[in-house]
């Protein structure tokens, strides 16, 4: 027998509705790519996607077509969130800081029909459009007075076109698992590979961001999304904030330490989300000026995940901040949220030192999100916080596969995605990320975390930035190898790091050798790029 309740679908659409019946006049600031700050708010941003629908209607997009972006965080690219994925179409986020080849590789695999880009991206569109065989339209995101003055055919003016619709704009309904947003992986190895979202995945993962023992957005919130909308979703936020009708800040490219500074204190900033990386960038930023003041700004809390959270990060955070760090682990096949951080009751009454311990682990399970570690051949491993395995997550909003099937199968026979990360699960469900498979560091058949070694040399005065790899060894297969950046003037030797780390961890997981340099590569989404390091350092001889 089936139940008697409404049939409704779950609809992108329905989430900017809301925001604006309920939050109409809630702000929405962005920082414009072209310059300046614009302002509007919640009901401008539902006028502002029913006319994006209405336009895309106007060029011919039809359900299930593509529309590419490529776009830092600002209105006009939440606009084509909603308009985009609301029409029916299937919004494709560009992650514009891929290689070249990769960016044109993806929006042919996609076949885009259409590609709105931001100004600071005409240069990259005028050389890629000749070899974009799909895309129909090319649409410049700025008004008529910014448009950009590169030879490509046709090049329309995004303002223009959205103030010739009207804002009468009526949303379709269809089935919720229609896809709604394509996003590929960064393709650290081999090619990107597309994640396809559905509007109900989309809404279920947004609702789930509301819980006080998740992100806990609300309404009282001022957000400041430093995690570009290109990246899995925006972490979903751009959604999520509307459910609650969230204030949100979308600083554009503006992500060096005094901008993000600057934007936190003057628009009273209460949360923000983002990867590591940027946070160190603000802290270099903060260090380098000891005249900034920090009391000035408003923050109660930072999200951050793509990457583990150094313990000296946490620390200055609720130290110097007063603001409280919530840690998740997630990746664009999770939509990106798979576990997050939250302190249990029973937590209260335990030592600084062990409460440190369970802030840093990745996190528990939210309800949506079934969680196993397993062996080498599958096997489910124990969760009692020692025991290593290859995690395998479960849910409505993890992907069953890739878009065309790229990849293959890639779920095993109960339905659990393999994640390609080797954690431990505690007994209470805290889990621990150790390594990404290909990153973990095998010496003497035995792994070292290089997450738990980078996160104890960032702590080490001196040291801005580190990464480990593993490089060959005769003897045991593969020792670590230390690669770190020092903070500007610091005077910090190998000795000097290698006397801090003893003591902080295994005396095996030390590394053999210190190297260091005046930058480290990084991904797109601003995460070490270890591929790069071991490529650059295959041949080091440890001495
Ligand atoms: P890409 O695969 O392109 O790097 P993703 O954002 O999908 O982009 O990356 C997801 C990966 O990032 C995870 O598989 C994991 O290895 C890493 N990651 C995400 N969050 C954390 C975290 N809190 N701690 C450690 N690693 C993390």
């Amino acid at each position: 027998m089936l139940g008697l309740m409404q049939d409704r679908p779950l609809l992108i659409s329905s989430l900017v509705e809301h925001a604006a019946t309920f939050h109409p006049e809630t702000e929405i600031v962005s920082r414009r790519p072209e310059g300046g700050t614009h302002r509007t708010h919640w009901r401008g941003i539902r006028d502002q996607s029913r006319q994006v629908a209405g336009m895309l209607r106007d060029l011919g997009v039809r359900q299930g077509d593509r529309v590419g972006t490529l776009a830092w965080n600002s209105d006009r690219h939440l606009a084509l969130y909603y308009g985009a994925s609301g029409s029916g179409a299937v919004l494709h986020t560009v992650n514009p800081r891929l290689f070249p080849d990769q960016i044109d590789y993806i929006i042919n695999h996609a076949e885009d029909a259409v590609l709105c880009f931001d100004v600071t991206f005409a240069p990259l569109v005028e050389k890629l459009a000749p070899r974009l065989k799909s895309v129909r339209h090319f649409i410049a995101m700025c008004g008529r007075a910014h448009m950009p003055a590169i030879d490509v055919p046709g090049l329309q003016c995004f303002d223009e076109l959205v103030a010739a619709q009207s804002i009468d704009y009526r949303w379709p309904e269809f089935d919720e698992r229609t896809a709604s947003s394509l996003c590929y992986t960064s393709g650290t190895t081999g090619n990107p590979k597309g994640v396809l979202y559905s509007h109900r995945s989309t809404v279920l993962h947004a609702l789930m961001e509301l819980a006080p023992d998740t992100f806990g957005l609300n309404s009282g919130e001022t957000l400041m999304l430093i995690v570009p909308m290109f990246h899995a979703n925006g972490w979903g936020a751009p959604y999520g904030a509307a459910m609650v009708g969230a204030r949100l800040v979308l600083p554009g490219q503006f992500l060096d330490g005094k901008s993000v500074y600057e934007m936190m204190r003057d628009e009273k900033v209460s949360f923000s989300q983002g990867v590591p990386t940027v946070w160190l960038m603000l802290f270099q930023y903060l260090d380098a000026n000891p005249d900034v003041d920090v009391g000035a700004l408003t923050l109660k809390r930072v999200g951050i995940g793509g990457a583990a959270v150094p313990r000296a990060m946490l620390e200055r955070f609720e130290k110097q901040f007063g603001a409280e760090v919530v840690q998740g682990w997630g990746m664009t096949e999770t939509s990106p949220i798979g576990v997050i951080s939250k302190l249990l009751p029973k937590h209260a009454a335990l030592p600084a030192e062990e409460l440190v311990k369970i802030k840093l682990k990745q996190g528990r399970g939210v309800w949506g999100v079934d969680l196993k570690i397993v062996d080498d051949d599958g096997k489910p491993l124990p969760w009692d916080g020692k025991a290593f395995g290859h995690l395998r997550v479960r849910g409505p909003w993890i992907a069953s596969g890739y878009y065309k099937a790229e990849g293959g199968v890639v779920t095993d026979e109960e339905g659990f995605f393999s994640t390609g990360d080797v954690a431990t699960i505690d007994p209470d469900g805290f889990l621990q990320l150790v390594d990404r498979a290909k990153d973990v560091i095998k010496s003497g058949g035995e792994w070292i975390s290089s997450i738990d070694v980078e996160n104890a040399a960032i702590g080490c005065p001196g040291i801005a930035e580190a990464a480990i790899i593993g490089v060959a060894h005769p003897k045991w297969g593969e020792r670590p190898l230390l690669i770190a950046v020092k903070r500007p003037g610091a005077e910090v030797d190998k000795s000097a790091v290698l006397d801090y780390l003893a003591g902080r961890i295994a005396k095996w997981w030390l590394p053999d050798d210190v190297v260091f340099v005046a930058e480290l590569p990084h991904t797109a989404t601003g995460k070490l790029l270890k591929t790069k390091l071991r490529e650059q350092y295959r041949d080091y001889e440890l001495p």
